[in-house]
């Protein structure tokens, strides 16, 4: 049994698809959380859906690339519950074009939120755990595409390739500290990201051998039980959840 009762995580992007799910979840296992979003009317929404579960919840509004803002964010956790014992960095975007398309902004854009902010926040919690010798678990938001390349999303797959080396690269560097931090690696899953662009959810189900996309919930699950003591001997690994996308 997975028990996070009077544990403290961040989950950044906690305000939909994905991290809400994950919000829900960990409240649901007694932690106590702090969700992140650029917009407030979206965390509005979010706290609305979560304020009747057990633990404390909070929204933080900022900009994930924000250096300044993700130093802030730490500060204020830890102002308010007094520690943090887990992450899940996972705020990320999607506005890509075919390679030759891609306006350099839009590349910049993406890299920035989805690639530099992860680093921005990861830095910023394990400067916390080292300086007052704390252990922890992080779990970052890659996807399959830090396996495999999808043509139309080419600043993505960059970043999240650069995800899953990142924290292979963290995971040993810090191991000795018992800081743990891991990737969840999810295939298409039903959230708003993919709404509003040119892609066929029946087309992406038939691509996965389960002949279906994921639930948000199912991706949280996994981030809940590596976040977890249950995977107390797992660090550097990336996690697939997708259906048998890239097997
Ligand atoms: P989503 O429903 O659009 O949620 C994205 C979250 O990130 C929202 O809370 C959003 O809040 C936040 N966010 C986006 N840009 C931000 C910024 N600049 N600053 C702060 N917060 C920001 O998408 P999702 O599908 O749950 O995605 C969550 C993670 O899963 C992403 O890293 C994504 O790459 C990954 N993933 C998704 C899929 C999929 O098929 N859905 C597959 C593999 C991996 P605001 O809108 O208020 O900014």
């Amino acid at each position: 049994m997975i028990s996070f009762a009077g544990k403290v995580g961040i989950i950044t992007g906690g305000s939909g698809g994905i991290g809400l799910a994950a919000a829900e979840k960990f409240l649901s296992l007694g932690a106590s959380v702090i969700i992140t979003g650029s917009h407030a009317d979206r965390g509005q929404k979010a706290l609305n859906r979560l304020k009747n579960k057990e633990g404390a919840i909070q929204f933080f509004q900022m900009d994930a690339a924000n250096e300044k803002e993700n130093d802030r964010l730490v500060a204020h956790t830890v102002k308010e519950y007094g520690s943090i014992d887990f992450l899940f960095a996972n705020a990320g975007i999607l506005a890509d074009d075919v390679a030759h398309k891609l306006a350099y902004e839009k590349w910049q854009h993406v890299i920035d939120v989805n690639l530099n902010g992860l680093f921005l926040i990861n830095r910023a919690v394990i400067d916390y755990w080292l300086k007052n010798q704390k252990e922890g678990a992080i779990v970052n938001c890659g996807s399959i595409c830090s396996f495999v390349g999808q043509h139309q999303f080419p600043a993505y797959c960059a970043s999240k390739g650069g995800i899953k080396l990142l924290t292979q690269t963290l995971a040993i560097s810090y191991a000795m500290h018992n800081i743990r931090i891991n990737a969840v690696c999810p295939g298409y899953i039903d959230t708003p990201l993919l709404d509003g662009r040119d892609l066929d959810k029946q087309k992406l189900a038939e691509m996965h051998p389960m002949k279906r996309i994921g639930t948000p919930e199912e991706v949280a699950n996994v981030v809940a039980f590596l976040a977890s003591d249950a995977a107390s001997f797992v660090t550097g690994a990336a996690y697939l959840v997708d259906g048998g996308f890239t097997a």
